[in-house]
């Protein structure tokens, strides 16, 4: 019995993306910045504090998980360890040492469901907003391949 092949994914002939550092990304309304372990003991060791301390300062316990914890400014909430230069660009203290979760945005698997999915996410994120499939369009080119390797890396994945 032959196996139904499998669609290609919509992204096949790659995407486009370029952080543009306006830091969107890492404010907003509430929500989560996931970590593991090794991830804990990176940025507490980067941020040259002990483990115990940086879960009483960056973290906020949720059920059985923690998060990086947030700072609320204009009313929008900021990532603790968003910084703002000068020029108004996003920063990020530990960059580093981010989490996996931080590293594989916006290649994220919920904004890779569908076109409409990216389509929306690009509307806060300008990075993503590269016109054209070809290698050279505005912006970094990631091949399809590329792009299913660092969302299958996504630990909420
Ligand atoms: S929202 Fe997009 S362009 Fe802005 S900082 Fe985040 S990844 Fe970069």
């Amino acid at each position: 019995m032959t196996q139904p092949s499998k669609q290609p994914d919509w992204f096949e002939p790659g995407l486009h993306f370029e952080c543009t550092q306006c830091g969107n990304c890492c404010t907003g309304p509430p929500g989560f910045v996931w970590f593991n372990d090794e991830e804990r003991d990176a940025m507490a060791a980067y941020l040259e504090i002990s483990v115990d301390r940086f879960m009483q300062l960056f973290t906020k316990q949720l059920q059985k998980k923690a998060s990086l914890t947030e700072v609320k400014r204009d009313g929008q909430y900021d990532c603790v360890f968003l910084e703002r230069n000068e020029q108004g660009q996003g920063l990020c203290r530990i960059y580093p040492v981010r989490p996996q979760q931080c590293r594989t945005w916006p290649f994220w698997p919920e904004n890779l469901v569908h076109r409409d999915q990216w389509n929306r996410a690009a509307k806060t994120c300008p990075g993503m907003q590269q016109g054209g499939h070809d290698a050279d369009a505005a912006g970094n080119f990631y091949p399809a391949e590329q792009v299913r390797l660092i969302r299958d890396s996504n630990p909420e994945g």
